[in-house]
């Protein structure tokens, strides 16, 4: 039996946007590896560093462990692990020396580590899972299990998908990227986590309590800047009674008053939506919950099944009012979609909110117009504003790439810097964002001001837009990328997605 430490290197504390947000979740990824590595027959411990003051509390962690391993597995399902952000890496570096330090092997994954294993490797880690990684990490913490002294050669010989320092090089074995482990199955380890701090802090700030879970693994959609290294397009699904009864677990151990599930797109079939919420009633099971999907999967059906099963909020990756924007990105979907979308799950008591995203190639001023009015048009209940981000891997990132300088990752999530030469800067986008959020602010004041102070709110609004669109040539980059060919044979067609998912 191996003493296992598993953590990540997500610290709330070393991102000031999300600190000021307040709405952290427990490691999902991280505690179903846990889980697993338990299952095996280990003792595992637990580093969270979610709410961690720092990598110094990391550190001071280390001597009451003295583990064997450390699996620094970062939580796939947390977005920003995606964005792969300076300050985490650099934490995750010095948890690596601290515990290789202490004597402790140490075992990476995520999607950072995916794409950069260098960085890790030259920080420390024996090993560096690539993608999800889960056979790989089984394969060597068995082997390492049988044989405790075995030197680091001996240890990966013949396993696959996985990166080694070889001769001061690293070196990638590839297997391609694989589907969802079927072997990460089950509830994580909810024990692990000090459920009580996350509640403090979100009843502090928000008087509620929201906890995570997945339905799923993975999205079989392709549209061109959106980063998969751990999954690709594959897309596994939970079986929809045990996924009713992992919340109805969460509702009657911990009293979450709202979940949010993090996968990609929840549910996918409305059938199994329907299903779901069948299990929860007979189980009284329900808690509110937020999902993230897409406006063409917002179907009747679908929405009337999430209205069944407790859905109090949707997510949509809008992205852009701009059809011919929607088409560049391979989204996959029409303009007038997003506003019957946001219309039929509203109608059904669900609010909605937009992912919106500002900047992708070509964009030019009268797109981000062409968002305003769908923003005034859907008026979504919420909205969340991002600039167009290029991460390795994406079909996005190739048309970019040769404009990357020495800034390829934003510091934290609150940076919104442009990083390739867009049509505008990045104080032109973030005057948008401003003002989008501000639109929405007002629209969602419709039943609460009176008609002349809302009048005044948009008059005034409508001014600082005259103005904004006024400076454009001020902020205007005269060597702006040119718009890409559209792409949509790279949006996969429905049906095939349909059938996709039951394999
Ligand atoms: S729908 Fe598009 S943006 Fe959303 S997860 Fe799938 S590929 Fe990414």
């Amino acid at each position: 039996m191996l003493k296992i430490q598993v953590t990540h290197s997500y610290f709330l504390a070393y991102d000031p946007k999300q600190w000021e947000r307040g709405k952290p979740y427990p490691p999902l990824a991280t505690i179903q590896v846990a889980a697993l590595l338990r299952r095996m027959g280990h003792a595992v411990a637990l580093f969270d560093t979610m709410l961690a003051d720092g990598v110094e509390a990391y550190e001071r962690s280390l001597p009451s462990v003295e583990p064997d391993v450390v699996v620094l597995y970062e939580d796939n399902f947390n977005f920003l692990t995606k964005m792969c952000l300076d300050r985490m890496r650099e934490a995750a570096c010095r948890m690596i020396a601290s515990a290789r330090a202490r004597g402790a092997r140490v075992i990476v994954a995520g999607s950072d580590a995916s794409d950069h294993p260098e960085a890790f490797l030259a920080a420390g880690a024996d090993v560096v899972l690539i993608g999800e990684g889960i056979a790989a990490l089984v394969q060597l913490i068995q082997r390492l299990d049988h044989s405790p002294a075995i030197d680091t050669q001996g240890w990966v010989a013949g396993v696959s998908g996985i990166s080694i320092l070889d001769g001061g090089e690293s070196r990638t074995i590839r297997l391609g990227i694989q589907p969802p482990d079927a072997q990460l199955a089950g509830l994580p380890a909810w024990d692990l986590i000090d459920i009580e701090r996350y509640r403090a802090m979100w009843r502090e700030r928000h008087g509620y309590f929201s906890l995570n879970m997945t339905a799923s693994r993975g999205c079989p959609f392709r549209c061109n800047w959106c980063a998969k290294p751990i999954w690709g397009n594959h897309y596994l699904r939970r079986d929809a009674g045990e996924v009713a009864a992992e919340m109805s677990y969460l509702k009657h151990t911990f009293r979450p008053d709202h979940i949010w599930f993090a996968d990609d797109i929840f549910g996918f079939r409305s059938d199994w939506v329907s299903q779901f919420a069948e299990r929860l009633l007979e189980d009284d099971g329900s808690v509110p919950f937020t999902i993230q999907t897409r406006a063409d999967l917002s179907t009747e059906p679908m929405a009337a099944a999430l209205e069944r099963a407790g859905c109090a909020e949707a997510w949509i990756g809008a992205e852009s009012g701009s059809q011919r924007v929607l088409d560049w990105m391979a989204k996959g979907t029409r303009v007038t979609k997003l506003i019957d979308a946001r219309l039929r799950l509203g109608a059904h008591g669900i609010r909605v909110g937009f992912f919106i995203q500002l900047g992708y190639l070509g964009e030019q001023l009268s797109d981000l117009l062409a968002t305003r009015e769908l923003i005034a048009l859907a008026a979504p209940d919420d909205i969340g504003v991002s600039v167009s981000y290029p991460l390795p891997g994406t079909r996005f990132y190739e048309q970019v790439k040769t404009q990357l300088g020495d800034k390829t990752h934003w510091r934290d999530s609150g940076d919104l810097a442009m990083m390739f030469r867009g049509t505008y800067d990045s104080a032109f986008y973030r005057g948008i964002r401003d003002l989008l959020h501000e639109q929405v602010t007002v629209q969602q004041s419709r039943d609460s001001g009176s008609p002349e102070s809302r009048k005044r709110a948009l008059a005034a609004l409508d001014a600082r837009w005259d103005a904004l669109i006024a400076s454009e040539r001020l902020h205007r980059n005269p060597d702006a990328t040119p718009a890409p060919e559209p792409s949509r044979n790279h949006v996969v067609p429905l049906r095939r997605v349909a059938a996709a998912q039951n394999h």
